[in-house]
């Protein structure tokens, strides 16, 4: 039975975290931000000492990487593993303080530099199966960032453990990390050549043990409405509310279709959107529905100054 290294894995997690690689959906440079490449420089100098072929960091922050084939079999198929660098915009990725709990009691875990966070048992009953085990958490103040430096980590430690045991044979492994995923922009500027797998899993999923087989596509879109303000007094055919116009595109929505969408697991979202058509709403599982109120919220700003004639 293959036995990782649980110290070092630990050890790899916790210096990765602390690595500031947060993404910018405002951004429109690629990688969003240059800080990505802090960690997938150490990434890619680690593959480079383990021993990996090929191995690169492009310009846009991509680390490929090759763990050469060593069986005898012909046609054994490549296989790639990906995870993505950057972390989640909605929560600041600086001075992340990785805590390692060791053998987690059960109770809930209050985090130390704002006791308002607090994991909890009953928001969170996965912890219930940890017990016993050891958890590693953020201090209260940023996110962790193990989404998807987990993934990253796993790879990472899955590669120096084949390259360390040679009696494990294997056909090419590809390694991927991409920057960018969480603003939707992971494979934009991915190099499939370079890549050249014929079977590729993502480690970016959820609770242990857990494997997703299908996906969905998305889209987003940012609508402007430019209101027009008026004196009350003189308002009559004049004044357009954008908010109320942006309610009335918002009512415009297929609401069966999107409420049975933020509702339902991902195989079903992906049927939902295809039918629907609607490109105003990500599905996301709700991620993008928050983000385009988001939009609408910042576009009434302008709206709001009046269109300059009518004051
Ligand atoms: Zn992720």
């Amino acid at each position: 039975m293959i036995q990782i290294n649980k110290e070092a894995l630990v050890e790899r997690f916790m210096r990765y975290v602390q690595i500031d690689t947060q993404s910018d959906p405002e951004s429109n440079s690629f990688p969003t931000t240059e800080k990505q490449k802090d960690l997938s420089k150490i990434l890619a100098a680690e593959l480079q000492t383990m021993g990996l072929l090929n191995v690169e960091l492009d310009e846009f922050g991509y680390v490929y990487a090759t763990i050469a084939g060593n069986s005898e079999k012909l046609n054994i198929p490549s296989v790639c593993f990906c995870s993505h660098v950057d972390t989640a915009p909605d929560c600041s990725g600086k001075n992340v303080k990785p805590i390692l709990h060791k053998n987690y009691d059960g109770t809930d875990i209050t985090l130390p530099d704002d006791a308002s966070q607090i994991l909890s048992v009953v928001k969170s009953p996965y912890l219930k199966t940890q017990i016993g085990g050891d958890i590693i958490t953020a201090s209260g103040n940023t996110l962790l960032g193990g989404d998807d430096k987990a993934g990253v980590s796993i790879i990472m430690q899955a590669a120096q453990y084949l390259m360390d045991n040679s009696t494990i044979k294997h056909g090419d492994i590809k390694i991927v990390f991409t920057p960018d995923e969480e603003v939707g922009k992971g494979v934009a500027k991915i190099d499939m050549q370079k890549v050249d797998a014929q079977f590729g899993y993502t480690l970016d999923g959820g609770e242990a043990g857990s494997l997703e087989d299908e996906s969905f596509s998305a889209d987003g879109a940012t609508i402007t409405i430019n209101g027009v303000i008026a004196h009350p007094g003189y308002a009559k055919n004049k004044l357009k509310n954008a908010i109320k116009i942006a309610g009335e595109i918002l009512d415009a929505l297929p609401k069966r279709l999107h409420k049975r969408r933020f509702a339902q697991p991902p195989q079903q979202a992906k049927k939902n959107c295809r039918s629907c058509g609607c490109k105003i709403w990500g599905c996301n599982n709700g991620v993008y529905a928050n983000r385009a109120v988001q939009k609408y919220e910042r576009n009434f700003k302008p709206a709001s100054r009046g269109c300059g004639k009518c004051r």
